[in-house]
């Protein structure tokens, strides 16, 4: 039986026409099943200003933003040679997306699911224009366009739903169940969903590959490709170290502990659904698709101590200590149920008698009710301007001698936290931002590249 393949692009994958039509031939290629897209690049970030733009009361600066979606949209649309019906769709969507913007505007009020619903037209749009190039690069296939909305469905936590993942699949399965037989190619949207009433939601910013997994695991896909504009995964950031080599073959858990502590190339809960299922992941990139890309599978032959150095700016250090902690238990629930009711994540953490240190991302630091909530806990106290350098590997916790070798390459750095010992695949170590790129450099030199 042919593989059941869903394939998705990113921004820049769909950035202007002739990526389209390079993503388009691509898709033909592999014989894609489903596209699933991301809206063009920088759409997202120009409507979230619109929002802001109209919330703070300039209309004048919304009429400039609603002209430029309208000139990006309509010149690729031009350049692809779009029927007409399409062109009013698209003209219909630009009609609604300045609707929208006139009710921030008046009511000076961008409510999270006006902001949600503000943000679906970038994916809306650019799944449109991919339609007709898709249909030109393909006409073999018929190629329709899916509102992923009747599919993919969601809690209404407006800005980082939750995808209700039975109730998608039971979606699937009444609105694709031909989907491996019959001669129809799906383009749908990354990163939107629908919640129980109906309204428009969004997974969090960067968020198609995300839904690429989560329709692959409804559709119960052979692949889930990922198309971006790098070869693949790298052992760190190029831009950061210029040693810095392609994976082949990753497994899933290093490519999430990555994903998790920095690596830029795909959203951290990606590889969720398709851990789940089973299914192998494969991130390439569309400008360049005759290079290998890499593998993400379950099991790799090689599975090497260190694999990859990942980075992951903006860090703060929250410290919280209390005597209250001295011989008691269930502290250190009370601690987390607090993360986990306000749904911020923690990243890094180590504990003493009475006290524990987490690392959470910068902007969390405005968090007011989370912070409230802890200081009733004990004293906090706040660090700002640290990086996590993690290195990502394999049996981590066995290897004698790995604390030496890795301070080695540090040794003149001043380390803030250490993270050993918690996870096989990942070690961690927090240092000042300024001498973040310095310590991904060391490391890597000193144990990948040896
Ligand atoms: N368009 C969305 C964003 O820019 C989702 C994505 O590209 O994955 O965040
Ligand atoms: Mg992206």
């Amino acid at each position: 039986m042919e593989k059941l393949i869903v394939s998705k692009f990113g921004g820049t994958s769909m950035g202007d026409a002739a990526a389209m039509r390079r993503s388009a031939e691509i898709c033909k290629k592999q014989n894609s099943r489903m596209v699933v897209v991301s809206a063009t690049s920088g759409t997202t970030n120009k409507l979230i200003e619109l929002s802001k733009t109209a919330e703070q009361g300039d209309w004048n600066g919304c009429e400039k933003l609603i002209y430029d979606l309208r000139e990006r949209h309509f010149t690729i649309g031009k350049e692809l040679e779009i029927p007409e019906y399409t062109r009013t769709k698209i003209a219909d969507l630009l009609a609604e997306t300045e609707t929208l913007a006139r009710g921030i505007h008046l009511m000076r009020e961008c409510s999270p699911r006006a902001f949600d619903r503000m943000q679906s037209f970038g994916e809306r749009l650019s799944s449109l224009l991919f339609t007709e190039a898709l249909t030109q690069a393909w006409p073999t296939r018929t190629v329709k366009n899916l509102d992923v909305r009747t599919v993919l469905a969601t809690d209404a936590i407006y800005g980082k739903a939750t995808p209700l993942t039975e109730k998608t699949a039971e979606n699937a399965q009444r609105l694709l169940s031909n989907l491996r037989t019959e001669n129809t190619c799906y383009v749908t949207q990354g990163f939107i969903g629908m919640d129980p009433q109906g309204h428009t939601t969004t997974l969090g910013r960067g968020g198609s590959d995300y839904s690429a997994s989560l329709l692959g695991e409804a559709v119960s896909a052979d692949v889930v490709e990922i198309w971006t504009d790098v070869d693949g995964i790298a052992t760190t950031d190029p831009r950061l170290h210029k040693g810095a080599r392609a994976i082949r073959d990753i497994t899933f858990t290093e490519a999430a502990e990555m994903a998790v502590f920095g690596a830029k190339i795909l959203h951290p809960t990606t590889l969720t659904p398709a851990m789940r299922r089973d299914i192998p992941v494969f991130v390439g990139s569309s400008f360049e698709p005759e290079k290998a890309g890499t593998w993400i599978r379950r099991e790799v032959k090689d599975a090497p101590i260190f694999r990859a150095v990942a980075l992951k700016k903006e860090q703060a250090l929250v410290t919280l200590s209390t005597p209250k902690m001295l011989n008691t238990h269930g502290f250190l629930s009370r601690v987390f149920s607090v993360f986990e009711h306000h749904r911020v994540s923690v990243d890094a953490i180590t504990t003493s008698e009475i006290s524990i240190a987490m690392t959470v991302d910068r902007p969390m630091l405005t968090h007011e009710a989370l912070f409230k909530d802890l200081r009733e806990l004990g004293e906090v106290t706040i660090e700002e301007g640290f990086s996590l350098v993690s290195l990502i590997g394999n049996s981590m916790n066995h290897k004698p001698g790995l604390a030496v070798k890795i301070f080695g390459a540090i040794e003149d750095i001043n380390v803030r936290m250490i993270c050993l010992g918690a996870s096989k695949h990942n070690f961690c170590v927090l240092v000042q931002e300024a001498q973040g790129p310095e310590v991904v450099s060391r490391l890597h030199q000193a144990l990948i590249e040896c």
